[in-house]
C-alpha cells in the first residue's frame, strides 16, 4: 500500500466560505468497504434477476394460457368419450363446481372421470399459480437487492474537505 501524498493547495479549487483554505476530495466510508464491494457486485445480478423475472412472468403468463387452453380441450374430449351430459363438461371446463343432483345420475366411471378432469386443472391452476408466485419472488428479491447494493454503494460519498478550517466542511455539505 502506498501513502496518499498530501494535498497540495493549487491543485485544489479555493474554498468558497472562508476563501483561504483549498478544498481536498475526501471519500467517506459510511459502510465498511466490503459492504460497499458486495453492493456494488449486487446491482448487477438484481437488474438480470429483475429482467428474468419480468421475462419469466411473461411467458408464465402466455405459456399458462396456451396450456389451460389444450387443457380444456383434452377435458372435454376425454370427458365427452365418456357420454358425458354437455353441461356437466362446461361446469367442469370453466372450473366451477358440479352440483351433486347432477352428478347423482352419472354412472361410476363417468363421475371418477369428471373427478380426475376437475383434479388435474386444480393442479394446472396451482401450477401456473407457482411459477406466478416465484416469478414475482424473483423480481421482488432482485429489487430489494438492488435497493440494498445501490444504497450500500451510494453510502460512499465524496465530499470537500477545507484544509483551513473545519469548521468549513461542514458547512459545505456533502457533494458528489
Ligand atoms: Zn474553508
Amino acid at each position: 500500500m502506498t501513502p496518499t501524498p498530501p494535498p497540495i493547495p493549487g491543485q485544489n479549487p479555493l474554498c468558497r466560505t472562508c476563501g483561504e483554505g483549498a478544498l481536498i476530495k475526501r471519500t467517506k466510508f459510511r459502510m465498511s468497504g466490503p459492504v460497499v464491494a458486495i453492493g456494488f457486485i449486487l446491482l448487477v445480478p438484481s437488474a438480470l434477476g429483475m429482467l428474468f423475472g419480468a421475462l419469466m412472468l411473461i411467458l408464465t403468463g402466455t405459456y399458462s394460457s396456451h396450456i389451460s387452453a389444450s387443457g380444456e380441450r383434452e377435458i372435454r374430449v376425454r370427458l365427452a368419450q365418456q357420454e358425458i351430459p354437455e353441461p356437466i363438461i362446461a361446469e367442469v371446463a370453466s372450473g366451477k363446481p358440479v352440483p351433486g343432483e347432477q352428478l347423482t345420475p352419472l354412472t361410476y366411471p363417468q363421475r371418477a372421470a369428471v373427478h380426475d378432469a376437475q383434479s388435474s386443472l386444480s393442479a394446472q391452476n396451482v401450477g401456473a399459480g407457482m411459477a406466478v408466485g416465484f416469478s414475482l419472488f424473483v423480481i421482488v428479491a432482485s429489487f430489494v437487492g438492488g435497493l440494498l447494493g445501490w444504497a450500500a454503494y451510494y453510502a460512499q460519498a465524496s465530499s470537500r474537505v477545507c484544509t483551513m478550517r473545519s469548521d468549513c466542511s461542514s458547512l459545505l455539505g456533502e457533494q458528489t
